[in-house]
């Protein structure tokens, strides 16, 4: 029987960084919750921040875009740098003004797909076909982490090299 070496690896703005698990896995039998970043190292913003902080996020981060975190800590969308530039572009160029007078829930994506973390390596991997991350919550909404292409691809890879040692 074979089984698929996790190092769980999680490359976070280049930054390597390894958990302290090492587990050996069935591909079958991985989850989300294996190759999902924690809510604790995500970079988010509030329903009820000003675009302001949400660009301020979004640049110094360096990613495209982050989950929307109610008071509670539910998910209710996603902002991103593109519908932030779209919403304060005037006629006559960028109305800077309206980064503080807009609010993150005016202009954020409510209607965004999520996961659990008990979800299947295959079920992660279609939900990320068409996103570059997929939010994790609970049964009640509550944000966990969130699952990237970039998590899934390196399983993928690791696998395809796996196979290879075995024929
Ligand atoms: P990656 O696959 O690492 O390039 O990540 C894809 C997208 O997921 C990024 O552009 C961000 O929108 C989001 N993302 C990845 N890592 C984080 C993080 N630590 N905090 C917030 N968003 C992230």
């Amino acid at each position: 029987m074979f089984y698929q070496f996790i190092l769980i690896d999680k490359n976070v703005k280049g930054d390597l960084w390894m958990s302290t698990t090492r587990e050996y896995k069935k591909l079958e039998e991985i989850t989300v919750e294996d190759l999902m970043i924690p809510s604790e190292k995500v970079a988010h913003v509030m329903l009820n921040n000003p675009l302001e902080h949400a660009l301020l996020v979004l640049t110094r981060s360096g990613y495209f875009a982050v989950p929307v975190l109610d008071p509670e800590n539910k998910l209710v969308g996603t902002i991103s740098k593109t519908v932030i530039l779209d919403q304060i572009l005037g006629i006559e160029g960028y109305e800077v003004e309206k980064l503080s007078h807009l609010l993150v829930s005016d202009v954020m994506e409510k209607d965004v797909p999520s996961i659990t973390k008990t979800a299947s390596f295959i079920d992660g991997l279609k939900s990320v076909i068409d996103e570059p991350f997929v939010s994790v919550v609970d049964e009640e909404g509550y944000f966990e982490g969130i699952l990237t292409r970039r998590a899934i691809l390196k399983q993928v890879k690791r696998e395809y090299y796996q196979n290879q040692y075995r024929g």
